[in-house]
């Protein structure tokens, strides 16, 4: 899927470098890949944030976080070393037009500055967004080799994301504006569009003659922790539905693209989302679940309700959602997509279950055991891989009893290798300058156009999220979404 070339200069600047996002995830995912000798040879990482913190304090910090969130087997001295003396660190309140003059001239303090690819990653509030665009401008440091990554949540709502999309266009072309989504790094969501376009087998039963139902899961065993003042203001259909969930089902249901480009991806991918059939209020109220954790046990453990988290009981902010969606399209007339997601889940997983239509007929009389539906189980986190299941043979003389078994493509084993971090993959295509894996500026309004009118089901009803007990499978009314269907959730099988 690579398509363009890596720099020969390169300056990554991270605005917001020393926050969760930048010492969890983007600069151990920069470690590695400059590990493997991926990052351009002249390349600076520069942190931007308030604390007073010179090149030193902040490479302390890097280091600091390198040796906590990466295997010790990861890290290298030379290597470490190597990435740390690319760092610098430039204070300053993104907000105060008068603090940009040092990051100005540390952009240009280059032999040849005008030969720089400039990657600009903003890992704050999006509502600062607009104003970093801006201020980059002007002091000008954007040309037509800069790109500017945008972390989720793209808005609130569409105008939301509408006002963030035009500030961050006004400066930057689209073809430099690269929304990450990180699920779409991940190598099984990648390996769902190979399973499917690269084999033939599946793509003939692909569709509502052959598939009963697609089921897509993202649970978390984490509660909201410290986060809770900022997810009180999102919740999940804001920040899991909205867009990790609609981009995994874009990736099921698309149509197969011409190849693999720069645009081709994605163009399927919005048909999609512009195939969703709109929510009626008594749509939302009879196709959607929203629920809020109350105390319960995860991994042995005691935890606390969603109130007692944030510390008060005024919230009507969901932890958890079901739905029953419908791509129309010629494909998937009639296909129901059951989506959830939710916090203190009994376990963390990410999974897609695509289960295909009963045999036609019943030829085994049903004493010799239970033909089950075949199931195409994509595991997208942990454990990454596929498995399909089957009915079997139970092997031996005396009648033939039915089994169910699996065959299983279990990606670490299968491969033998690691498997590198979405951001890793992610953040080679923001050098490279390969937009496929992002999100365009369409697709995320179009999933807002969708998304909204829920949102503002919920919003006016005079409901609240059904409460749910921590470490279960959700609130009794999301068994209930499918179970009236004449269906159920699939049950986690690694
Ligand atoms: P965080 O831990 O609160 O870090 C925020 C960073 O932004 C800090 O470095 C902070 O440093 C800096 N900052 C805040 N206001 C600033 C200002 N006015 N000028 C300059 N720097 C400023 O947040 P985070 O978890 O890293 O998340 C960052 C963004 O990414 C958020 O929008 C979040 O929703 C999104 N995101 C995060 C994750 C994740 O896993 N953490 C995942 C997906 C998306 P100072 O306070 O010192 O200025």
């Amino acid at each position: 899927m690579d398509q363009t070339a890596v720099p020969d200069q390169c300056d990554f600047t991270v605005f917001g470098g020393t926050g969760d996002l930048a010492l969890r995830k983007l600069l151990p995912a920069l470690y590695l890949r400059d590990h493997e000798g991926q990052l351009p040879r002249d390349t600076r990482i520069i942190g931007v944030s308030r604390a007073e913190l010179d090149d030193a304090g902040y490479r302390d910090a890097v280091r600091a976080a390198l040796t906590t969130h990466l295997p010790a087997g990861d890290l290298d001295d030379g290597s470490v070393e190597r990435l740390l003396a690319r760092l610098h660190h430039v204070a300053l309140d993104v907000e105060h037009p008068d603090d940009w003059h040092q990051l100005h001239s540390l952009l240009k303090d280059r032999p040849a500055p005008e030969l720089t690819s400039r990657v600009f990653y903003l890992a704050v509030a999006p509502a600062l967004f607009g104003s970093i665009s801006r201020h980059l401008d002007e002091i000008g440091v954007v040309d037509e080799r800069s790109r500017v990554v945008l972390e989720k949540p793209i808005g609130k709502d569409l105008a939301s994301a509408l006002a963030v999309n035009d500030a961050v266009g006004q400066v930057f072309d689209e073809s430099q504006i690269f929304r990450i989504d990180h699920y779409l790094g991940k190598e099984s969501v990648q390996n769902l569009l190979v399973t499917r376009f690269a084999n033939t087998f599946l793509e003939p039963l692909w569709n509502s003659r052959w598939v009963d139902h697609v089921q897509i899961t993202v649970a978390e065993s984490l509660g909201v922790g410290e986060r809770g003042g900022y997810y009180d203001h999102a919740g999940a259909m804001r920040d899991m539905v909205q867009n990790h969930l609609l981009q995994l089902l874009c990736l099921v249901a698309m149509e197969p693209p011409t190849h693999v480009g720069r645009e081709t991806v994605r163009d399927e991918k919005l048909k999609v989302l512009q195939a969703l059939k709109p929510m009626t209020a008594e749509d939302v109220a009879s196709e959607t679940v929203r629920g809020r954790y109350d105390r319960g046990r995860v991994d042995g453990e005691e935890v606390a309700s969603y109130a007692e988290d944030l510390g008060h009981d005024d919230s009507a902010t969901e932890t958890f959602v079901a739905l029953r969606a419908e791509v129309q399209n010629w494909r998937w007339a009639g296909v129901p997509f059951y989506l959830r997601t939710g916090k203190r889940m009994a376990r963390r997983t990410s999974e897609i279950v695509v289960v295909f239509k009963a045999p036609p007929h019943a030829m085994f009389p049903h004493s010799e055991g239970v033909t089950e539906p075949n199931r195409l189980h994509i595991q997208v986190q942990p454990d990454e891989g596929m498995r399909l299941h089957l009915t079997a043979k139970e092997p031996g003389p005396g009648g033939i009893r039915l089994r169910p078994v699996s065959l299983d493509l279990n990606y670490a084993t299968a491969f033998a290798q690691r498997l590198p971090d979405a951001y890793e993959r992610l953040l080679m295509d923001v050098i490279k300058g390969n937009p496929t894996l992002f999100m365009r500026r369409d697709e995320v309004e179009a999933a807002w156009t969708w998304v909204e009118p829920i949102l503002t089901a919920w919003a006016t009803s005079p409901g609240r999220p059904d409460p749910y007990r921590a470490g279960g499978t959700g609130p009794d009314a999301a068994t209930a979404l499918l179970e009236r269907d004449g269906r159920s959730w699939q049950a986690h099988d690694r």
